[in-house]
């Protein structure tokens, strides 16, 4: 997996030129995969091979979760003291700083991501690793319970759940493993990682880093491949105690189904179609500049982005033309082009959902009002284009608002007051983020409050923190990452009750 080495700045992604080296991990060695696949991973932007991976199997997957149990029911990492669990994610948090270049290079020839971006995600991983590590270190003696009886000591402590499936998607590769793999093995856990079959890289080369900081062997287990072939097995194994998975509604629904017969703990973390709400009284300028950000930060790639704007009416006209004037300049290209603003889609499929999802709305009534076809500029032939789209006078009833099209493409309606706006935004089934613009501190506090969705921006959107919460309400999933709740999620609270003076209690004389 030369892709990170070779890589230098402003050099196009090439084949990778080092001896092969076997990618997935599992107790501890490197390992090909058991059936001897392979996958040829390229770059959105240019179509170039970036390299070529192990392709995983059932085998492999099952490999890897008797590695983790092994590890977890006879291994030191569950019984390592917290301390010491949490020390060793702060030299994690080091070596990623250390090696942030090549993990950002890895990302961006993976996602087609502009440069930038990954690297403001390296240094986001690295505090999510600080963060959870600092969390883990403070310790947590457990709970001293209050029973009212002289005799019984009672008393709460949080345990590891035990195996841990962690399944994540393509769009935020790293990021979305850290915010897994962090507070698992913070809570003294076993894993098996499977990342999306599209970006592999860095969860190889974190995998690395977790070798050298010392965690021991079988603890952090990886398996690359595809949903159907290692992801659906780990979801299904009686030896995995708990599934966290990140990704799309439809296959968050297979994984519960697929869990439920053994009863394993879910934590999902599904799409979104958010709600981007502004009052005519917001700040203008700021509140367009946001905007196009929310919408269109990482061509809409985003779980979180604001794809819904919901503008007053008597703003409405003024603030749309704006915006249309200034996504119509977002200059598109790949993730090496420094003038660049915006990069492809993932893949050939998604772009052709992301313009069946135009051509929905426009069918249904939308008006385009930007966008809304492959950009002809020769540069950008051999990528997965797709220029920022804006569709204006939608309703709420449209399958482009109420569906993830998971690219950039902003729909726009109008509201009458606050009752109107707060309605509106929560007539879809996600409930995942949202913001509200005005300058009226009562208001946004209102519309904060009634809004169903994990996350609430006041005149602000994207910004999050790994000492925050972070999840989804109605079908956006559940269970919590980051903040102190994205550990519990990975312990289990267990009740110790100790009688001090035992007498026979003769219930049965
Ligand atoms: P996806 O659901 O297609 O795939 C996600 C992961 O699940 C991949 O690793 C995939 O291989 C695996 N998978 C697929 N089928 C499976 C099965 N039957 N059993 C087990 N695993 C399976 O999602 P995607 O296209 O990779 O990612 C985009 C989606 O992720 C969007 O819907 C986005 O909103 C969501 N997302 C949510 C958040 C959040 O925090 N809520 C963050 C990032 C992305």
């Amino acid at each position: 997996m030369g892709v990170v080495t070779r890589a230098r700045r402003g050099a196009r992604p090439g084949p990778v030129q080092e001896e092969p080296m076997p990618e997935l991990f599992i107790d501890g060695q490197w390992t090909a995969a058991a059936e001897g696949r392979k996958r040829e991973i390229r770059c959105p932007a240019d179509g170039t091979l970036v390299a070529t991976v192990d392709e995983g199997g059932a085998r492999d997957a099952d490999a890897a979760v008797a590695a983790a149990r092994a590890a977890f029911d006879r291994g030191p990492w569950p019984g390592t003291p917290a301390a010491e669990r949490g020390r060793l994610l702060l030299r994690v948090a080091e070596l990623l700083e250390r090696d942030k270049d090549a993990f950002a290079r890895a990302e961006s020839l993976d996602t087609g991501k502009r440069l930038v971006e990954s690297a403001y995600d390296m240094d986001d991983i690295a505090n999510c690793f600080r963060y959870f590590g600092n969390l883990v270190a403070a310790g947590d003696a457990g709970r001293v319970v209050d029973t009212g009886l002289a005799d019984v000591d009672s008393r709460i402590v949080y345990e590891p759940v035990g195996v841990c499936a962690l399944i994540t998607p393509w769009n935020y590769p790293l990021l979305q493993t850290a915010w897994k793999v962090a507070p698992a093995l913070g809570a003294g856990n076993t894993f098996v990682l499977k990342p999306s079959e599209l970006t592999p890289h860095t969860a190889v080369l974190l995998m690395r880093l977790l070798a050298e900081a010392g965690l021991p062997d079988g603890v952090a287990n990886l398996v690359l491949g595809a949903g159907a072939d290692v992801g659906a097995p780990l979801t299904e194994d009686p030896r995995v105690d708990l599934v966290s998975f990140t990704g799309g509604l439809a296959t968050g629904r297979r994984i519960m189904a697929a869990a439920a017969p053994t009863v394993k703990k879910v934590a999902l973390e599904l799409g979104g179609k958010n709600p981007n709400i502004v009052f005519a009284d917001a700040a203008f300028e700021t509140a367009v500049d946001y905007a196009l950000m929310a919408v269109f930060l990482h061509s809409g790639q985003v779980c979180s982005a604001g794809a819904r704007l919901l503008v007053q009416d008597e703003l409405h006209d003024r603030f749309v033309d704006e915006l249309v004037a200034r996504a119509g300049r977002i200059k598109l290209g790949g993730p090496f082009d420094e003038d660049a603003r915006s990069g492809p889609l993932i893949s050939a499929a998604h772009r052709d959902k992301v313009e069946a999802y135009v051509a929905e709305g426009i069918a249904e009534g939308a008006v385009l009002r930007c966008g809304g076809a492959r950009p002809d500029d020769p540069a950008l032939a051999d990528g997965f284009y797709y220029p920022p789209t804006v569709l204006d006078e939608c309703a709420t009833s449209m399958s482009v608002v109420q569906e993830e099209s998971f690219g950039p493409v902003l729909t726009v309606e109008r509201f009458r007051d606050e009752d109107d706006a707060v309605r509106l935004a929560n007539d879809t089934v996600y409930g995942l983020a949202g913001a509200v613009w005005t300058q009226d501190g009562g208001r946004a506090h209102r519309v904060a409050s009634r809004l169903r969705a994990g996350t609430v921006w006041i005149n602000d959107f994207h910004p999050y923190v790994p000492q925050a919460e972070w999840g989804g309400m109605k079908q956006s999933g559940f269970g919590r990452e980051l903040g102190p709740a994205g550990l519990a999620e990975y312990q289990e609270a267990k009740h110790i009750w100790r009688n001090v003076a035992a007498t026979p209690q003769r219930w049965f004389e």
